[in-house]
């Protein structure tokens, strides 16, 4: 199977899941639960959160759709704090549920070369994964590195075993499936996947119940 080929098997699997959730609930609702209305509250809060998934799913599918990807870059110094910026502001909402706290601690007038409409996307999908994986009043730190080029964003979260670290840049992975509310697998695909792109590397240091620090190093 070619790579394209392969893209679109992995998809139809991923929406074939909700779509089924969704078809199963409005039968239900139509064949009389609908008269039971506690139930077809449930059942309804149920739909919306897979059809928010699937949601989440289309939203992501054009970053990591082949040939559609963002082949041509165009690089330029972007301060770092504006990123951070974006990603926190974009966060706020879910930080503020959670009640844990992002900082932000960069050098003065901390520069990389990238472009920056991905660069935002890069600290926003880590940002927000370190949130989602913190337990409530935790705490998630983006800070600048000490070689040229390089920052890390830590969490106070679940951490991440060893011998999953490799696995979870892979498109549509997710360790706790199951659990995995409002989660695609995506997100570290496509932050790996602009990272390739630019020629930097990410590298994950994690202890589980105690946090988990993804570094990214851009070339200076
Ligand atoms: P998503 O978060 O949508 O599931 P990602 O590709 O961003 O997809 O992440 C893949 C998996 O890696 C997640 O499902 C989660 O299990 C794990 N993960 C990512 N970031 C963290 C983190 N900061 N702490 C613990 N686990 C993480």
């Amino acid at each position: 199977m070619d790579e394209e080929q392969n893209v679109i098997a992995e998809v139809s699997h991923e929406l074939r899941l909700p779509l089924a959730n969704i078809k199963l609930l409005v039968e239900t609702l139509l064949d009389g639960a609908i008269d039971d209305s506690e139930a077809a509250n449930k059942m309804l809060l149920r739909a919306q959160r897979e059809i928010e998934r699937l949601e989440d799913l289309v939203n992501n599918l054009l970053s990591v759709t082949p040939g559609r990807q963002f082949e041509a870059i165009e690089k330029q110094s972007v301060f770092l704090s504006d990123a951070c910026d974006y990603a926190v502001s974009s966060t706020s909402e879910l930080a503020k549920k959670k009640q844990i706290t992002v900082t932000c601690h960069l050098q003065e007038g901390f520069c990389i070369q990238a472009n920056p409409d991905q660069l935002n996307q890069v600290l926003l999908n880590l940002v927000e994964n370190a949130i989602k994986y913190t337990n409530d009043h935790g705490s998630v730190k983006i800070a600048s590195g000490i070689a040229d080029g390089s920052f890390y964003v830590e969490d106070t979260g679940i951490g991440i075993a060893q011998s999953e670290i490799p696995k979870i840049f892979k498109r549509f992975y997710r360790i706790n499936r199951n659990k995995a509310k409002g989660s695609t697998g995506l997100g570290l695909s496509i932050v790996k996947h602009i990272l390739d792109l630019h020629g930097a590397k990410i590298t994950v240091k994690s202890t589980l119940q105690e946090g988990s620090t993804f570094t990214v190093e851009f070339p200076s």
